[in-house]
């Protein structure tokens, strides 16, 4: 699997391919189709021939052109711990943001119980499990290869090592299903020490 990041403004965003493209981890602000075009056009990737969008959390600079690529024909793929957020997105955004509702009845809606069966039809080896802690509605994608789509979870090494800590036993999550190399948000790719510290 290819792990191609197309992301521009601080931002990553990723897609995964092979032959063709299969899935698109998270998307810009609104008014930035031109800017996530450009970058996928580079890499060779065209947004429509993408089937499938998945979101770490409903944060503008991750989800703030959903509507966009729901209108491109790019199915959302939406977690049942993730529906309470969707309707709070639009209060992060101002008026100039062209932002565009998200059709929630047009997504698909997956439990994180269900993932590995639905991203096996879809082409993909791994999971989807909730890692709450930068957002209650966060949740990060897992491949059998290791690698781990984690949004803005705080980083490990900036991360408390208090057990009861959200962040610390999300990252004890990503671990226990073999996460070995972060692909974060926002930084560079890394390695998931398998032990915390
Ligand atoms: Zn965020």
């Amino acid at each position: 699997m290819n792990i191609v990041n197309v992301g521009y403004d601080s931002t990553n965003y990723y897609v995964l391919a092979d032959a063709r493209p299969k899935l698109l981890v998270d998307v810009g602000w609104p008014g930035t189709l031109p800017k996530l075009q450009h970058h996928c056009t580079r890499k060779g990737i065209q947004l429509p021939d993408i089937p499938y969008l998945l979101v770490t959390h409903y944060h503008p600079d991750h989800a703030g052109l959903v509507n966009d690529l729901q209108r491109l024909g790019v199915t959302l793929i939406v977690l049942e711990t993730q529906l309470a957020a969707i309707p709070t997105l639009r209060t992060y955004m101002k008026s100039e943001h062209p932002y565009h509702e998200i059709d929630v009845a047009a997504a698909r809606h997956v439990r994180c119980a269900d993932s590995r069966a639905f991203l096996a039809q879809a082409d993909i080896r791994g999971e989807i499990i909730t890692t709450p802690g930068h957002s209650d509605d966060s949740v990060s994608l897992v491949l059998d290869d290791g690698a781990a789509f984690t949004g803005d979870l705080t980083p490990p090494f900036l991360a408390s090592a208090d057990p009861a800590d959200p962040v610390y036993r999300s990252w004890q999550a990503l671990r226990a299903i073999g996460g070995r190399t972060i692909y974060p948000g926002h930084g560079p790719t890394r390695p998931l020490n398998p032990v915390s510290y």
